[in-house]
């Protein structure tokens, strides 16, 4: 089981959880979204790798910690679906705001 302090946007102290029994991954996080059980930030980035959130002394080789719980289990499939899904809106974006430039261009010739 491995436990990170992180704090939260409004200065407050949460304490997310991760902890794996076979290939199931559970994270907790005792913020409020955490709480009601919604995803929030702070496990996201913690799984990330993104340490920046995190208080209160980290061991060197906590990256390595979570990315070993996170091999292998779904959480892990999903996140990397996640992260496709939002380079796939990123790159729609782009596109979306080069189209309407171009819309621009070809209505004021
Ligand atoms: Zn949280």
């Amino acid at each position: 089981m491995l436990v990170i302090q992180v704090e939260g946007s409004t200065g407050d102290s949460y304490t997310a959880t991760f902890a794996r029994e076979g290939d199931i991954l559970r994270a907790l996080c005792s913020c409020p979204a955490g709480a009601s059980g919604t995803h929030c930030k702070h496990r996201l980035a913690l799984l990330a790798g993104d340490f920046r959130q995190a208080r209160g002394d980290l061991t060197a080789d906590v990256g390595e910690q979570v990315a070993t719980l996170l091999r292998g289990t779904e959480v892990e499939r999903v996140l990397q679906a996640l992260s496709e899904a939002q380079r796939d809106l990123e790159r729609a974006q782009r596109e979306v705001k080069s189209h309407k430039k171009a819309l621009d261009r070809v209505m004021h010739q």
